[in-house]
């Protein structure tokens, strides 16, 4: 291998090196494993929402028990109380608590009735959002579980290719490794070209047959008049 295609070889290298580094830093599923993140969140907050709601009307049905018991034991504490039949004023009032007592049990068989169909449409609702929570819950694990593997695959190829990147380095002599960095960050990380004929391959100015004879060359490198990048002339060795 000649120090032209070396270099060559180094600046493929490094230019797909920076395509993994950024495609690593920038994964779109990461991005996209936040908004679901928060999704979920808010999901979480409505199942608790409805599982509030549906102890309140469960409390609520609690309450109208006891008051059911309550009014019961009132009209069996009334019937059991002596009346005077002859008490004209006694017996009236008598009726009317016992009236009273069971205007006050319709009213709660009608509230029952109505929390009752409440309760099982909140029951359904909260059941519905418990299961919508896990089933997202169990697509967030998955995406997750595939974003981390592809970020540890393109991890993978950076450790190799960087691994690749020292065996070439060390094989460069240290004068053109130091002249490559120095065009790599001149040109924004297209530090070499190669002559196609009497065409440099990145600046694409042709070059006269006199100036071409007019390059100093080492290794059949020399530096592009036009654009004063690396040029490799030959890559034989
Ligand atoms: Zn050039």
């Amino acid at each position: 291998m000649s120090v032209g295609t070396d270099l060559l070889d180094l600046q493929e290298l490094d230019l797909a090196l920076a395509r993994s580094r950024a495609e690593l830093a920038d994964m779109p599923e990461i991005k996209a494993l936040a908004r679901k993140r928060k999704a979920y969140l808010k999901l979480k907050d409505e199942a608790l929402r409805l599982m509030g709601r549906r102890k309140d009307l469960q409390t609520e049905l609690a309450d109208l028990d006891q008051d059911e018991r309550d009014c019961r034991q009132a009209v069996d504490d009334a019937q059991r109380g002596c009346v005077d039949p002859s008490d004209y004023d006694e017996v009236q009032r008598l009726e009317l608590e016992l009236s009273d007592l069971a205007k006050e049990l319709d009213k709660i068989a009608f509230a029952r009735e109505e929390l009752t169909r409440r309760l099982a449409e909140a029951t359904e609702q909260e059941a519905q959002a418990a299961d919508y929570l896990e089933r997202y819950e169990r697509a967030i694990k998955s995406d997750a579980q595939a974003a981390r593997d592809k970020a540890s695959k393109l991890q993978q190829e950076i450790d190799d290719a960087e691994r690749r990147r020292s065996a070439l380095c060390a094989r460069i002599p240290e004068d053109f490794l130091a002249e490559y960095e120095r065009c790599l960050k001149s040109f924004n990380g297209l530090a070499v070209e190669r002559l196609d004929g009497a065409v440099p391959s990145l600046c694409r100015m042709t070059l006269t047959e006199s100036s071409l004879s007019d390059l100093s060359r080492e290794e059949g490198i020399t530096h592009c008049p036009y654009c004063h990048r690396m040029l490799i002339l030959s890559e034989e060795a």
